[in-house]
Order: structure tokens, then sequence, then C-alpha cells
């Protein structure tokens, strides 16, 4: 009996002392390394935070040294969690005793009022809540107290312990909830953020704001008793606005951060602690709310959505990219990057058709016919329609590219080659037309390959760079986990696309708000006060509408529609997205307008005919300049007897000739549909007069011609003789007709501008 009662004993007595021996079992250092940098933090170009993406293990954390954190902080944590700290050897006796009486008690843990050091070994490894895990807490922070000294816990505390919302560690949570590292929280945002890891779903900012701020209030007062502040310190504190900022700040230029996402390879990702982007966020801010304001004006058009990107010309940086409306707006699939989707771009490809048009010898002044054709394709004819309807018979190349004409592009595609704008378009970065050549065929130019408006703008930005594409950048910088660069493949080389007198060229024709006006109007959004370049496009349908264009710094591609394919009201380039795209190049340019476009070496200028693109000549309706790549001048000059000159001091900006369809009965000689006349400042107002001439076939016999201006009558006139009108700033519809009852007569309409 007694030597059992002996070994008893002594099994106790071993085991006292190796329990309490183990206490000085120094705590495994490995574990309390920071280990690596959980998360990544993408950056605009200046350093503002846009996102931060967790690891897979979650938290935030970035690992900071006492000195870095706000000495208010480390108070109101002490004060909130362990005022005994400085004191105690890792557990709290008195409490821990209590805590055992509880459970013996209640058969629960009820009070958990543990040490820092015990949060410590939480926070380092999670345990069920039972009594043994508890008590293998405490065992454990006896040892972290003899490994670590106290100063060295507390940053074990301080970059551990969890502030909601997946926030580890007091930097991360500072860097969420107020945006500033946490060596510069002041007393009031110290005591919120001290109050949290206690209970960090109950105190949740986001969550239960009023809790998070009821718990600060306490973490104050309980500071202001132990006298670590003042009463008056207290007041001011207490009664101080905590700002936390929102939520959706977490998500900022969301689909540029997800493009970003895309680009990094998955473990890659966890070996970066920071990437800094191309992006300006302040820029992209004031983006997203015109983006926003002008497709609340478009909403009765039928169109919900709409995306913007914006290039800086020099190194092809994306600056701003708006992939849609409102992200989180999941009715309108807000979280299709429309940047990045691919849809029909309309007439936008066109102005590359025309830049190698150029190449090969046409000029702006080359004269195609818009009329009726068919083009002979494998799937049988292709006749090409105008956006108007109409056909406008021959024409310059700049008045077809800059009114966007169909056929004439058709007709110049056919004539270099399909293939060739094929390839030109793969050189400038447009990979997503994955089909062969011949799948587009002619239509490649009308827009019928599915493009982003991403490569858009990069194919726009080429232009703007005299014909030089350079694939567009996102990422300036990225930071590996030990705080050094990582080193990043450099940009792709620059290729040459287009020649720089050809690309002027096209820039050139798209910054003439003149040559646009018979298609657009005077007033066109697209007329800027500075030089920039636009073209619009509309798909098929009236499913996608762009306005593309850009200065000699930016480049700037806007789409809108809808994400489901719906198509749009009555919606072209100039009522689409023109006047967002021209208020982007206002916010742009409003503090610096840009200078000119830089022309190139080899162009020369002659003064041509409008009508025949030939030298004018005095007998010519009138003359205008225009620019040629050295050699492809015209050098003869009009032969064209033009039946009807324009009135006097009357110079004529862009005429275009009438249809060349079967002859009607009445036909309107002069004007000519489509003509913008211009009324000189200097001539005495009597002069500015228009001579109306119509035509009629001679079956008809002698009558009187009335005229029609806008629906009103405005006089009428005896053939051969014709009709004087006086010029007045507006838009006009003309008729002329003849005779009555079923015997009268109407010619077809024609359209003219003046201008002052
Ligand atoms: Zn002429």
């Amino acid at each position: 009996m007694r030597k059992r009662r002996r070994d008893l004993l002594f099994g106790v007595l071993v085991l006292v002392i190796g329990v309490t021996g183990s206490l000085y079992l120094p705590f495994p250092r490995s574990k309390l390394d920071p280990g690596p940098v959980l998360s990544l933090r993408i950056t605009d170009r200046n350093g503002v935070l846009l996102r931060e993406v967790l690891s897979d293990e979650g938290g935030r954390c970035r690992w900071v040294g006492l000195g870095e954190v706000s000495p208010h902080l480390i108070r109101a944590t002490l004060v909130s969690e362990d005022r005994n700290f400085f004191l105690h050897q890792g557990v709290n006796l008195p409490s821990v005793i209590r805590a055992l009486l509880q459970n013996l008690r209640h058969g629960r843990i009820i009070s958990g009022a543990s040490t820092i050091s015990q949060q410590v070994v939480r926070n380092l490894g999670r345990r069920p809540r039972t009594l043994l895990s508890k008590l293998v807490e405490a065992w454990l922070a006896v040892r972290l107290e003899h490994t670590l000294s106290k100063e060295e816990i507390l940053v074990q505390y301080l970059n551990r312990a969890p502030y909601g919302n997946l926030a580890q560690g007091a930097e991360a949570a500072s860097r969420l909830y107020f945006e500033k590292p946490c060596s510069q929280l002041g007393p009031a945002e110290a005591a919120f953020l001290a109050g949290i890891p206690r209970s960090p779903s109950v105190s949740n900012p986001y969550r239960d704001l009023p809790a998070a701020l009821k718990r600060q209030k306490e973490i104050l007062r309980a500071m202001a008793r132990s006298g670590l502040i003042t009463a008056e310190e207290y007041y001011r504190t207490a009664s101080e606005d905590i700002r936390v900022s929102p939520e959706a700040d977490r998500f900022r230029a969301p689909h540029f951060c997800d493009l970003i996402l895309g680009s990094i390879k998955g473990p890659q990702r966890y070996r970066l602690s920071e990437v800094r982007t191309t992006l300006d966020y302040g820029l992209q801010k004031k983006v997203e709310v015109l983006l926003s304001e002008h497709l609340d004006s478009l909403r009765e058009k039928g169109i919900t959505n709409g995306s913007v990107i914006v290039l800086d010309n020099d190194e092809g940086n994306v600056l701003a990219l708006a992939g849609s409306r409102d992200f989180f707006d999941s009715r309108h699939d807000g979280q299709v990057n429309g940047a990045l989707a691919l849809r029909q771009p309309g007439s936008a490809l066109k102005p590359f058709t025309y830049a190698l048009a150029l190449e090969r010898g046409m000029t702006a002044a080359s004269v195609i016919d818009d009329a009726p054709n068919a083009f002979p394709t494998l799937d049988g004819n292709y006749e090409p329609q105008n956006y108007d309807r109409k056909f406008h018979g021959p024409i310059r190349m700049r008045s077809a590219l800059a009114c966007s004409y169909n056929v004439p592009a058709v007709v110049v595609l056919e004539a270099i080659g399909p293939d060739l704008l094929y390839r030109r378009l793969k050189d400038l970065g447009f990979d997503s037309l994955r089909k062969s050549p011949g799948f587009y065929g002619l239509g490649l130019t009308l827009g019928n390959g599915e493009v982003s408006l991403l490569e858009l703008a990069g194919g726009y930005a080429a232009l703007a760079r005299g014909g030089r594409f350079q694939r567009d950048r996102t990422v300036i910088r990225m930071t590996g986990e030990d705080g050094k660069d990582v080193p990043m493949p450099g940009p792709e080389r620059a290729v040459d696309v287009f020649s720089p007198r050809a690309a002027f060229i096209i820039t050139h024709i798209l910054s003439d708000g003149d040559a646009r006006v018979p298609s657009f109007g005077y007033r066109s959004p697209l007329n800027l006060p500075f030089p920039c370049a636009a073209k619009t496009g509309t798909s098929k349908d009236y499913r996608d509408n762009w306005t593309i264009g850009y200065t000699p710094r930016h480049t700037v591609g806007v789409w809108v529609g809808n994400f489901d394919g719906k198509p749009m009201h009555d919606v072209s380039g100039i009522t689409g997205c023109g006047p967002l795209f021209r208020d982007i190049m206002f916010l742009l340019n409003a503090k610096d307008p840009p200078l000119p476009f830089t022309e190139p070496r080899g162009l020369v200028r002659r003064s041509i005919c409008p009508l025949s693109g030939r030298l004018a000549r005095a007998t010519c309706p009138g003359r205008m300049d225009e620019i040629f790549i050295s050699g492809t001048e015209p050098r003869e000059v009009c032969w064209t007897s033009h039946g009807a000159g324009a009135g006097p001091g009357l110079t004529t900006a862009s005429v275009s000739e009438a249809p060349s369809r079967p002859e009607p009965v009445l036909r309107i000689v002069f004007p000519r549909d489509g003509g913008v006349f211009k009324i000189d400042p200097v001539l005495r107002k009597a002069y500015q007069m228009l001579g109306f001439k119509a035509e009629r076939s001679r079956l008809d016999g002698p009558g009187t011609i009335e005229w029609w201006v806008n629906g009103r009558m405005a006089g009428t006139s005896i053939p051969p003789s014709g009709f004087s009108w006086k010029l007045a700033p507006g838009s006009y519809t003309i008729k002329a007709a003849f005779g009555t009852g079923i015997r009268r007569i109407e010619s077809r309409p024609v359209r003219i501008i003046v201008i002052t």
C-alpha cells in the first residue's frame, strides 16, 4: 500500500516537474515568422490603393514594427485587451480560475478574458473553444513569454489580430477603414480599431457601425479612467466624427483590376506585394461619373450600358478604363467588361482602309463613285448601303471618310484587297480577328469582324503616333514580397504599321469638322476647339455605337449599347456616345489644350476643285486646299464644265454630286445635295444670294417652277432662268415642283447647310 502511494506521489511529482519544466521550453520560433506577405496591393500610378487581393489563406497582412504603430493604438489596445500585460507571465491567474469555475458551473466557457499573449497563441492556430484548448493556449502563452520580450509579443498581436472584413493586423485594418498607415492613426481612430478584435463580427464597422462606435467610447472612457488621456482629451476625442471609408472603395476601377489580375499568373501573384499600374484614379473617377451621367440621358433610347478607355499616346498607358456603368449592377450584367467584349465596330475601321489606300497612291482628293454597286462574293453579290440609305455620286476620299459613306470604303478596299487590310489590322493589335481574311471579305472595312474597344483604341493611338503601333501598357512596376522590384518583360517593340505621312493625312481628315458636315451637321459634338481626330461607328441593327478619337496626347474610346445585344432606338455616333467622347476630351484638355498634330516631312498642299479633285481653275465652283503625299499631288487642271456656278462671294466648303440614278422628270441642278455654303463676312448682304437652278426633260414643255424651302414656297422661276435665294445660316431642304393635281411633278429634295 505504502509503496503504491509512494509511486503515485512520485508520478504526480514527475508530472508537475514535467509540466513546470515544459513551460520553459522555447516557443517554436518558426511559427512566429512574419511569413510571406499575404496580400497583393494594386495601386494606381500615384500609389492610390485600387484593390487589395487576399491570398488563399485569407487575411491581409503587412508586417509592421512597434515604431510603425501609432502610440494611441498601442495604448488603446492595452486598455481594451490586457491592462496588466506588462505585469503577468502570459496568463492572468485570477481570470483563469474565474473561467474554470464558470465552466464548471455552466458546463461551457463563458468568460473569455484572455491575455494578449494568449490571443497571439490563439491567432497562430485556431482551436475549438473547449476547456482543453483553453489550457493548451495558456500553457503555450507562458512558453511564448519565455521566448519573446513583451514588446515582441505586442508586435505579434498587432500584426495578427483579426480586425474584421478579412483585415488581419492593424496595418491592414488601418488602410482598410481609414485609408492611412496605422502610424498615422489619431486617438479616436485608434480606439475605434482597438475595439474590433475582441469580437470582429459584432463590431464589424460595415455591418454595425453603431456597435463599433459604442465599443470605441467604452475604450476611450477606460483610457480616461486610467489616466492615459485627460478628461478634456476624452470629451474632444469622443465627439470626433469617425469616417470609415465606404465598402465600395475596396473595389476601385473594378474591371481594370480584374484585367491586371488576369494578366498575373496564379503562383506569381502570391509572391508579389504590390503592382503599380498605369491608371490615373483621379481621372478614372471623373470618367466613371461622366459615363453614368450620359447613360442617364440615353436611357430613353434603349441604352443601358457603356464603356470608356483613355490611353496616353506616348507609352500606350491605360489611364482610365470603365468596363460598364456599374460593376455591382447584376441586372445589366455590370460585371461584363465592355472594354474587352467583342462587338462589330461599324465604320470605326474605315480609317485604316483609307490609310492603306493613301500608301498605295490614292489621295484625299481621289474621286470615288458612291453609287449602287454589286460586289461578287462567294455568297452571292454584296451590295453595300449607306447609313442614310442614299448614294452621293462621285465624291472625294476626304468627304467619303469624313461622312463615313459605306460604298466608297468598299470600292477602295476592293481595289487594295481585303487581305492586305486584314494583315495591317493584325499588326495593329486586332488579335480578335481570328477567322481567315476570306471569312470577312470586303465587309471587313464596314466592321463585320468583331473587335474590342481596347483594340480599337490601340489602333487609333497608332494613327496618333504617326502610324506606329505600341501595345497598351497597364503595369508600371511590380514589387515582390521582399520589397524588391520584380523584373518585368520590357515593352513589346513598337511596329511601324502605316507611314507617318499616310497617318497624318488620315488624322487631318478625321479632325476636319467641315468635311463631315454633310453627314453630321455643323454643330457636331466631334468638333472641338482644339485639334482632335474622331470617328464614329454604328454596328448593323443599331446594336453598338462607338466614338474613338485622339489628340496628340490622348486616345479616347467610347462604346454604348446593351450587353444583352438589344438594339437601340434612333442612335448614331453623334447622338449616342459623341457627347460623352466630347466631355472626356474636354476633361483631358481643359487646362492645357493640346498642340496641333506634328506634320511629317514630305507633304505638299494644292488648291483643288472640290468636285473633280483636280487643280482648281477660275470656272470651278470653288477651291479648297488639300494635302498630298509628295509625288501623288494632282498635276491636271480641272477640265469639267461645271453647269451651274456658285453665287457671288461664296466658297463651297464641301460639295458632292447628285445621285447617278435614272434622271427624274424634274431635277435640281444647283445647289447639290449635301452642299455647304459659307456666308462671306466681307461682301454686302445683298450679294449673298444663291442661284437655284432646275432642269426638266424636254417633253414637258415650258412652265413655271416653284421653289420650296423647308416646306414653304420661296419663289418661282421660268427656265432657263434660275431663282435667287437669300442666304441665311441654317440647314435647308429644297424642292422644285411644277404643274397641279395629278400632273404635278416634284424634284427629289436637296439638302444644304449654310454657315457663317
Ligand atoms: Zn472644277
